[in-house]
């Protein structure tokens, strides 16, 4: 059986090796991020509602489990990553139940737009480890570069991320995406940064656009400002790594 909804093992991000399960449909996004890898904006919604059967995700990753240990591979987590918002999903703490008998590690990327809701807590709080996308601590760069749904309020999703992280047990991750001209100056860089230290992260990815993105515009920021950026987290005692493929350009020069 294959499965556009199930992939993988592929490695994913610093996860180690990942099972892929999309749980919601595709583009569907309660973001439009300038950078979205995306072909086409999503269409942006904030109800959450049904996508798939989650018996039939756990089906399909029970198959792929068992494909990969006939092939020796070893799988670190079950990771639900969309083309879109996976919180989105009003199944997602059923789909994480019915994962957890396979008896391997379940992680969630999310935008963060959604965790402000009880119900979004609750089912995150299922899963072991969670990807809080961070971009921006200014309300209106965040409105520039994530152009979120207009209901989606600046202030009560950052405080869904701080009661959320007081609560997990789990391991808390961030991503920030920084692009020229929009988040890559260091007072900006430097408010994400005390931010991300006041919620305890295990580790906080700095990541640049590297797939072509949804506006043509958008641009990496220059290689200083990227090491700048490292530095400000660093100094604030973050474990920080960069999340840039190594066939990025950048990379090579930057990695710290
Ligand atoms: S949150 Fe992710 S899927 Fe949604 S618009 Fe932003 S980059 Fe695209």
């Amino acid at each position: 059986m294959s499965s556009k909804n199930v992939s993988g093992p592929v490695p994913f991000r610093q996860l180690g090796k990942s099972i892929i399960i999309n749980n919601i449909s595709p583009r569907i996004c309660t973001y439009s991020c300038v950078y979205c890898h995306l072909d086409k904006p999503p269409k942006i919604i904030m109800y959450r509602c049904v996508f798939h059967d989650s018996n039939t995700l756990v089906e399909e990753t029970k198959i792929k489990l068992i494909n990969a240990q006939a092939n020796n591979e070893s799988i670190e987590y079950l990771t639900i990553v969309s083309d879109g918002e996976p919180t989105l999903d009003v199944k997602l703490g059923l789909l994480i139940d019915r994962l957890r008998p396979l008896g391997i590690k379940i992680a969630v990327i999310t935008n963060s737009s959604l965790l402000h809701r009880a119900d979004v807590q609750y089912a995150l709080g299922k899963a072991d480890l969670v990807s809080f996308k961070i971009d921006t601590l200014d309300e209106k760069t965040w409105r520039k570069i994530n152009r979120p749904h207009n209901i989606i309020k600046f202030d009560v999703m950052l405080d869904g991320i701080c009661s959320f992280a007081k609560k997990f047990t789990g391991q808390i991750v961030t991503e920030t995406m920084l692009i020229k001209g929009l988040n890559d100056d260091m007072i900006d860089i430097e408010k994400t940064a005390d931010f991300i230290r006041g919620i305890n992260c295990a580790t906080a990815y700095l990541s640049i656009p590297t797939q072509p993105p949804v506006e043509k515009w958008v641009e990496p920021p220059e290689e200083q400002t990227l090491k700048q950026a490292y530095q400000v987290f660093d100094n604030r005692g973050i474990n920080t790594e960069y999340l840039i493929p190594d066939s990025a350009p950048a990379m090579g020069v930057v990695k710290a």
